[in-house]
């Protein structure tokens, strides 16, 4: 498996090696979209691609957003690059997808 490139600013990620942490994180240089920080190599890179999945429905509003998601406060959520649409609340990146998948329907 190949990291995706942004699905926000087409630009290839960086891959972060975080020392203390032992974790190793996929990130957008441009826009600082990113995928999990995780201990499993295999896991950081596929969360990535979880988050850059060009596949997922865009929003059902006036722009058709593209889906971004983002990580705060240990919840992952997602929210709509073209209007106020936010869905947070989510402990893993499959539940944010989920989330926005229904939020779509
Ligand atoms: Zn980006
Ligand atoms: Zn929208």
């Amino acid at each position: 498996m190949s990291a995706l490139p942004c699905l926000h600013c087409s630009v290839a990620p960086e891959r972060r090696h975080q020392v203390e942490s032992g974790r190793v994180m996929w990130i957008c240089p441009v826009c600082n979209n990113r995928g999990e920080a995780h201990p499993v190599e295999a896991r950081a890179l596929s969360s990535w691609n979880l988050v850059n999945d060009a596949d997922m429905p865009a929003h059902t509003c006036k722009a058709n957003g593209v889906a971004r998601f983002f990580s705060s406060g240990g919840q992952w959520g997602s929210r709509c690059a073209g209007c106020d649409f936010v869905d947070h609340g989510y402990a893993t990146i499959e539940g944010a997808r989920a989330g926005w998948a229904r939020a779509v329907r």
